[in-house]
């Protein structure tokens, strides 16, 4: 199966950095104030890791 990029929305606590580090993955839903991941975004883009480390939250996962 391929790599799959997941946010636990539950735990994110809208700090926005994985957008600011990664905004090609993953973007900032005004609406909930949770992160998510773009539809089609690469799973294997660099800067999901960079995103990862900085998550205070960690909350991103890729599977
Ligand atoms: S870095 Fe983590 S806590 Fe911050 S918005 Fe992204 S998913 Fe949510």
């Amino acid at each position: 199966m391929a790599a799959q990029v997941i946010i636990d929305e539950e735990e994110c606590i809208s700090c926005e950095s994985c957008v600011e580090l990664c905004p090609s993955v993953f973007g900032f839903n005004e609406d909930t104030e949770k992160a998510f991941v773009i539809d089609g975004a690469d799973p294997n883009d660099d800067c999901i890791e960079e995103a990862i480390a900085s998550c205070p939250a960690e909350c991103i996962e890729v599977e």
